[in-house]
Order: structure tokens, then sequence, then C-alpha cells
């Protein structure tokens, strides 16, 4: 059998390290035993999944130089490759389980399953569907049908025992089957749910392991199950152990830059970002630190892969950068690169509005467009003093405005205005005030360019990644602040949906 691996991302935000480095170790594990490695776009949750975000994830991973030899942009014989796609093939296969009998309609309503979770609460139980209909007649559940009563299918699972799989890092893993849910595979607006369509697509793909993130390990008996119900064989089953924050949490967001965007803008070399993800978790033969794509797949054998949580370390990560860039780039190629970064002439184009005005030589241009080059402004808590606002309005405002920018798709001057209006008005500062920890965090000052233009050009990525330094400069957020904040978040929010009219 030939061996075929994929990812399978969903679009439904910033293109992640950690989709990188399973790509990664997807592609190492494929091509090192002649196979293909393939990318399928997992979007069946069509309120989150966007083209944008899609589109990031093919230009991040091509960056990175992980490419695919089957894909939605590049088609292949097991087409389509997006799941939003292939509707009739969940379909048709949902419905053969509803007929062999291993899954079944039913039809309980959101606030009925929410009263039996909370009853099961009440009683100390893990909240899980109890299988009330289950035992609905055939005859019953055609007359639901014909009156139109809104449905999902959920599988049926065992009730006794435990499911035993097998992991190719792991070795075997048993799950009692008390643990599993019934769990939806058609939902109420007619998608499925990633299980069905994961395991449909995977096997009409022909994919023969899969590789992903130990994440989905409890996700893998119900997976067996369906593989099972539908008599085909499993792929072998590969977790490779999450990425970590130096303090050893799953990686993430609120303590480290996530997005391979960020990275991209910082002015890291592809090959360097490669070759730390290859070591997470994975070494070459020779415990060399630093290696190529090509020395890692020519070396490759996943059972070197070692289970203990890896640390993705910017700082340790800066240092194989700077090894990458001083050893491995000539003078010219350093030049092209820093040109192919952001110091070329359609960058700079974009740039010059902002400061032309202010500019009376050449040589004023640097100081005020150094933040526009630069990776995180020096700040501390004296940064941020200011004659009206106090340190715990200055750390709510970036708080307030990163939570609030997290949630913007397209970054325009206009749109950056609104958005960042809306919530000084709904904190009851003038928007100047509002606007000066923002401009303190995004270009290290308390003044300059136009903040909503600079902020346009910087992108998401690392105008976030600031006010995430700039929060922590000005003091941090404790865990328990940041519950209490996000509480007062949503009343203001929601104020001022109520009150639109106030609006300025
Ligand atoms: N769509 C899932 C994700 O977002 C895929 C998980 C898997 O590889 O099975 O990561």
């Amino acid at each position: 059998m030939s061996v075929r691996t994929r990812i399978a991302p969903s679009p439904t935000g910033d293109p992640h390290v950690g989709t990188a480095y399973v790509a990664l170790f997807n592609l190492c594990f494929a091509r090192s035993l002649g196979g293909e490695f393939i990318l399928r776009i997992e979007d069946t949750d069509q309120t989150r999944s966007t083209v944008e975000s899609e589109q990031t994830i093919f230009d991040s991973l091509r960056w990175l130089g992980l490419d695919w030899s089957e894909g939605p942009d590049v088609g292949g014989q097991f087409g389509p490759y997006r799941q939003s796609e292939r509707m009739d093939i969940y379909h048709q296969h949902v419905t053969e389980l509803v007929d062999k009998g291993h899954a079944f309609y039913c039809f309980a309503t959101p606030k009925e399953l929410d009263d039996m979770r909370k009853e099961q609460m009440a009683r100390g139980e893990t909240p899980k569907y109890d299988g009330r209909s289950l035992g609905l007649s055939p005859a019953d559940v055609q007359e639901r049908l014909d009156d139109g009563v809104p449905y999902v299918i959920r599988m049926k699972v065992p009730e006794e025992g435990s499911c035993k799989f097998n992991d190719m890092l792991r070795g075997e893993i048993e799950i009692p089957w008390a643990q599993i849910d019934m769990q939806v595979l058609l939902k109420a607006d007619g998608m499925p749910t990633y299980h069905l369509a994961n395991v449909v697509d995977d096997h009409l793909m022909e994919i023969s392991h899969v590789i992903r993130g130990e994440e989905w390990i409890n996700s893998a008996p119900k997976h067996q199950l369906l593989y099972e119900y539908f008599g085909w064989d499993m792929p072998q089953l590969c977790h490779m152990p999450l990425l970590r924050n130096t303090d050893k949490s799953k990686l993430s967001k609120r303590k480290n830059p996530t997005s391979i965007n960020y990275y991209r803008e910082m002015g890291y070399l592809p090959e360097a970002v490669i070759n730390y993800l290859g070591r997470m978790g994975w070494s070459m033969p020779n415990e060399a630190e630093k290696f190529t794509l090509q020395e890692m797949l020519d070396n490759f054998d996943i059972n070197n892969v070692h289970l203990g949580g890896p640390v993705f370390d910017t700082e340790k990560l800066d240092w194989l950068n700077g090894c990458w860039i001083r050893e491995d780039l000539d003078d010219s190629e350093f030049a092209s690169r820093v040109a192919d970064w952001a110091i070329n002439r359609d960058n700079l184009s974009r740039m010059i509005p902002l400061i032309k005005e202010r500019v009376e030589k050449f040589s004023d241009i640097a100081p005020l467009l150094g933040f526009m080059l630069s990776g995180m402004p020096t700040l501390s808590e004296a940064s941020f003093e200011h004659k009206k606002l106090e340190n715990d309005m200055i750390r709510r405002v970036l708080q307030y405005s990163a939570w609030r920018l997290d949630g913007l798709r397209h970054w325009t001057r206009d749109g950056l205005y609104n958005e960042l209006n809306q919530i000084a008005l709904a904190v009851d500062l003038k928007l100047k005030d509002f606007l000066f920890p923002l401009f303190v965090a995004v270009t290290g000052a308390p003044s300059g360019p136009p903040l909503f233009d600079a902020m346009a050009i910087l992108g998401p990525d690392l105008v976030r990644a600031r006010i995430r330094h700039a929060l922590q400069a000005a003091g941090g957020v404790s865990k328990k602040q940041l519950k209490k904040w996000d509480k007062e978040y949503q009343q203001v929010c929601a104020n001022r949906e109520k009150h639109p009219e106030e609006q300025a």
C-alpha cells in the first residue's frame, strides 16, 4: 500500500505554527517513504471558515517550503479537497449508517439537552447524551421527519467495555466506551461534524497514516468505531506531542505569537522556522541543531519523535535564525531577503503618505518610520504614564482593544477607526485619550504618524503582538482580572449594541 498522509486544517483564523509543525512531520513521513502528502480543507464550520484564512494557510505553508501534491488549489484525483464541496458524499454515508442501524435520528431540542446536562452535573456525573432518542420506533421517526421537526444524526456507541487502538508513538491506548459520547455526525443545519467528514474523507482519499496533534487522541475511539461501521480499514494513527509555551502550558497566542505570518513579518527566515519546528520533538541522528528540510527528509524516522512536550521558545528560535542569517546568507542574498521582507519599493510607497507632511529631508524618515520596520518596542510601566489615565485603565484599553481586534477580519484604516472608536465610546473616553496606550504599544511613542493607517499597514499579526507586549510592559493581567474584565467587556459591548444611535 502506498503511503499517503494529509493535513486537514480548518480555515478559521490565522495560519497556526501548530499546523506547520504537523504538516512538516506529515510531509517528511510520506516523502521519506516515497509517498504523497496532501492538503484538505476542513471548512464544515461555515460560520467560522473564511476564504481569506484558507488563502493564508496556503501562502504561509508555501512560504515555509511545505508543498502538497494534491489539494483544493492544485487538484488531484481524489477531489474535491474542500469539505464544503463534498456534502453529497457525507449525506450518502450518514444515510448508510442509519440504514445499517449504526446511527440514529435525535430530535432533542437544545434546551432539552441543556437541561439534561445540568441534571447530570447536579448528580455529579460527567455530562453526556443519555440516548433519549434511541427508543423511537421507525414510525415515530418518520412522523417527526414528515412534520419537519429539526434533528441531528448521532452515532451509536457501545455502553460497556473499552476501545483499544494503536498509536505509532504511544503503542496501545485504551479508553472506556463509557467516556465516549454518542457523537453527532450530522448537525441540525445539515452539515457533517468533523468526525464524520474526517473519517469519510481519509478513507476515500486513501490516507494510510493520520499524523495529527495529540489533542485528537480522544476522538480516535469514535473514528475507529466509524471505520468499523463502514467496514473500512482504519489508517494508522500517530499523535504528535503538543507544542508548549515556555511554562509548559499548551502553546497559546496569549503567551506566544502563534501565527506563521507573525514570524514572516518579524523577519525570520523560512529555513530557520522549519529547522526549529523540526527540532520540536525530533532530532537528527547526529544531534545537529541546524539542518535543512532536505536533510531532515533524508534522515527522517518517525520513531525518533520523543513524546515529552516540545517547548516553542522564541528566544531559541531567534538564536537559530541568527545562525542561519550569518552562516547561510552572503551579503548579496542578505540584501535580497531584506528587500523581499519589507525594505522594498511597494512597502515604502505605502508608508510614505504617513510621513510626507512631516519630512524636511530624507534623513528625517528613519526616526519617523523606525517602528514600521522593527519588532517589539522597548517599553516599561513609565512609558504609559498619562495625566488622565490610570494604569488600570491603560491596561484595560489595551486588553479590550486586543479582544476587539482579534475579531476583525479586514484591517483597513476606516475599519480600525470604527472598531476602536466603539470601545472608546463604550468606556467613556475621548478617542484621543483612548488611543494613547495604543500609540505607545504600536509605535513605541505617545504620538507619531496616523495610527490607524500605520496599524493597517503593519497588519494584525504585528499589531496584536505589540499590544500583548505592551500589556505585559504596563504590568500584565492576572487570570482573575482577565475574567473580570471579560465580563465587563461583554457588558460594555452589549450596551453599545443597545444604543447604537450614540455612535460618533
Ligand atoms: N480539522 C482538524 C484540525 O483543524 C483536523 C484534525 C485531524 O488531523 O484529524 O486540525
